[in-house]
């Protein structure tokens, strides 16, 4: 296939919105904004091997590719509105495009996200996104407004993604049913993560500082720590783990190396106690499980806490490429 044949066929596939005003097949593309909103931009690259296994499906991949530029609006609070994506290829042949652009435009219109642009060029594979959300001025949930005394919640579970990771390569065949289906279950979370856009938007005037935990929750936790000025301690015992991991994982501590792992794409965010109470009708609301996992106080860094209450020493480092 050729390039403009290429982009032929994704025009006539994607579903526009009523902020679109010219989307695919001009030299720009024109989105408009509601007086009163601001405009949230977030990029995010997927390379091979990095960030999703070479033999990973073309679809999971188109999938994912959207799944963490979503989550990172989602982490402002802002809703998605439109998105384009700059797509290299060796090939346009092959039968890996056509998977890629499906499961890249599911979750795009599971979200009413409309692709109105991108470029296509010829080389190694690499696949970037360029996320754009809207939300009212001055409500967007930064790293830097948590305070002293804030409780620090976290969506969903941790550890999925990492332990689908970790377990990689080890053999299926001595697993029994239950495990077969734990494992899985943790593959779905690893390729095909859920962006937290509803919760996202819920949290709006409520947290304080909020963040997606993409490269690990010490490592992503940190930044809000930093930006804010502030220490976190945490209950390594009350960290969520999903009943799959607790099926595959039976030791705490190699568990609570996977919950710290990174790829899971849960929001973590702080609010004051006085507003604790309202987190159980926005957990009911967006179908999201909201643990309390800590404090945050004067000082800096994250520290945990063991099932006695001491505080351990760091258990582990999040992703960081070129370390
Ligand atoms: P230009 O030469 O002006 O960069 P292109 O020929 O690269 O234009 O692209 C033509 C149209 O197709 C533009 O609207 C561009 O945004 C869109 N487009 C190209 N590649 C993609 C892609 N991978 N995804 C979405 N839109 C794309
Ligand atoms: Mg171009």
């Amino acid at each position: 296939m050729r390039e403009f044949a290429f982009i032929d066929s994704l025009r006539a596939r994607v579903r526009s919105n009523d902020g679109v005003v010219r989307g695919i097949g001009d030299d720009a593309a024109i989105v408009r904004f509601a007086p009163g909103e601001e405009c949230v931009v977030t990029t995010d690259t997927l390379v091979a091997g990095v960030h999703f296994p070479l033999d990973a499906a073309p679809a999971d991949i188109g999938y994912k590719t959207a799944a963490v530029n979503l989550s990172d609006l989602a982490a402002m609070g802002a809703t998605p509105r439109f998105c384009t994506f700059a797509l290299t290829l060796p090939s346009l042949d092959g039968g890996f495009v056509e998977p890629l652009i499906k499961g890249l435009l599911a979750l795009l219109d599971t979200h009413q996200v409309a692709l109105v642009g991108g470029d296509t060029t010829r080389g190694p594979m690499s696949l970037t996104l360029t996320a754009i959300g809207s939300l009212p001025a001055g409500t967007a949930l930064g790293r830097d407004g948590a305070r002293a005394g804030d409780v620090v919640y976290v969506s969903g579970t941790l550890g999925d993604a990492a332990a689908a990771l970790a377990l990689r390569g080890q053999r299926g065949d001595s697993l029994d049913g239950e495990r077969k289906l734990a494992r899985t279950r943790l593959q779905q979370r690893l390729a095909r993560p859920t962006p937290r856009v509803a919760l996202g938007q819920a949290l709006r005037g409520i947290a304080h500082a909020c963040i997606d935990v993409s490269d690990g929750l010490a490592a992503d936790l940190g930044h809000i720590c930093r930006a804010s000025g502030l220490a976190a301690v945490l209950d390594s015992v009350a960290l969520p783990a999903s009943r799959a991991l607790l099926t595959l994982v039976d030791d705490p501590g190699q568990r609570l190396a996977l919950q710290l792992g990174g790829d899971d794409y849960e929001l973590c965010f702080s609010v004051a106690p006085e507003n604790e109470e309202q987190l159980a009708a926005i957990a009911a609301a967006t179908h999201t499980a909201l643990t309390r996992i800590g404090t945050l106080g004067p000082g800096e860094g994250v520290h945990f806490l063991d099932a006695d209450g001491r505080i351990m020493s760091a258990p582990a480092a999040g992703y960081e490429h070129f370390r």
